[in-house]
């Protein structure tokens, strides 16, 4: 449950035993870079009133989501309304517009 470096200690494995050395090497690169990276700044629309929004997401994490983790799970620095804004393309204002709750 170690999270993004129990996977890639995977891939090295993996690696480990499959392809030649430039590829691993060429690949292990790409790997160690995504992770230093991390959180990389991300833009979502709001299809409603069409601003952009940045969020700060790391693409492991992104990637996650998109394989069927929770996104609560996969990343949980993520404010409820930037969650939302990745799962239906609405952002905070627009939802809560959408749903009632007039201020
Ligand atoms: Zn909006």
């Amino acid at each position: 449950m170690g999270g993004s470096q129990n996977n890639t200690n995977k891939i090295l494995d993996v690696l480990k035993y499959h392809g030649t050395i430039d590829d691993i090497r060429d690949r292990t690169l790409k790997e160690k870079q995504m992770i230093t990276k991390n959180k990389e700044i991300t833009v979502a629309m709001c299809r409603v009133c069409g601003t952009n929004i940045e969020l700060l997401v790391d693409p492991l994490d992104f990637e996650a989501w998109q394989e069927g983790k929770y996104i609560q799970d996969a990343m949980p620095y993520l404010s409820a309304g930037e969650r939302e804004l990745l799962i239906s393309g609405t952002c905070d204002d627009c939802w809560g517009k959408m749903f009632g709750e007039s201020c």
